[in-house]
């Protein structure tokens, strides 16, 4: 699985839409302060799925949204796509049925959040997994971002264990744990009011 190319449209600063073509190797990105280099990388974690505004350096998560200019109006939704190299087939189960993946995310004003993979409707969970599966992802440690080195070397081990558990691919686990324990505490309710029920009826 490599990204082979990120797609912006009405978001932040990339009102108009933009393309970022991933080639092989090293991608390096450059140009004056402000110009919107942190908002790239930005977009990359909210394509994968990141559901935390202040990751985004917002109060809330429609300011990913082109807040207008003086000389152009707010736009109304934004949108980022990622188009990832499958032919490897490497991507996860559900996903893995051709050569080129296109996970698009999408937010709408008093609407919220929609993602799509290769046209078809998706979950936010499912594209989160299909991340974490694949080592990468909103919290993925690839992705470094200012300030982040001097809070690893202050982290606690606990800390540094998640990052080499996201680097071994393994993080998607927790989810389905957490989604597992949910699944079996519902049973026992159920199990529990069944019983009631029987003992009523004897
Ligand atoms: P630096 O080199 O200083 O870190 P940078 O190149 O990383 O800067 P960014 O932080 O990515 O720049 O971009 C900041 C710009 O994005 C600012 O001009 C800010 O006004 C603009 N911006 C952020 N959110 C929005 C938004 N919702 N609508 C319009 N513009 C936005």
């Amino acid at each position: 699985m490599r990204f082979s190319k990120l797609r912006l449209n009405g978001f932040k600063s990339f009102v108009d839409p933009t393309d970022l073509i991933i080639a092989d190797g090293l991608t390096g990105v450059v140009g004056p302060n402000g110009c919107g280099k942190s908002n790239l990388l930005e977009a990359l974690r909210w394509v994968m799925g990141e559901t935390r505004a202040r990751a985004m350096r917002g109060g809330g998560m429609e300011d990913v949204i082109f807040a207008g200019t003086t000389s152009r109006s707010a736009r109304n939704f934004a949108e980022v796509s990622l188009q990832i190299d499958n032919s490897d087939r490497l991507a996860p189960s559900g996903f893995n049925d051709s050569d080129q993946l296109e996970i698009v995310r999408r937010i709408t004003r008093d609407v919220g959040s929609a993602y799509k993979s290769n046209g078809k409707d998706v979950r936010a969970r499912d594209v989160q997994m299909l991340f974490a599966d694949a080592s990468t992802g909103a919290h993925s440690p690839a992705l470094v971002r200012q300030g982040q080195i001097s809070e690893l070397i202050n982290a606690k081990p606990k800390a540094r264990r998640r990052i080499l558990e996201e680097a071994a691919g393994i993080s998607g686990l927790y989810q389905r744990r957490h989604e597992a324990e949910l699944k079996l505490k519902n049973t026992e309710q159920n199990l529990l009011r069944v019983d009631d029920v029987i003992e009523q009826l004897a």
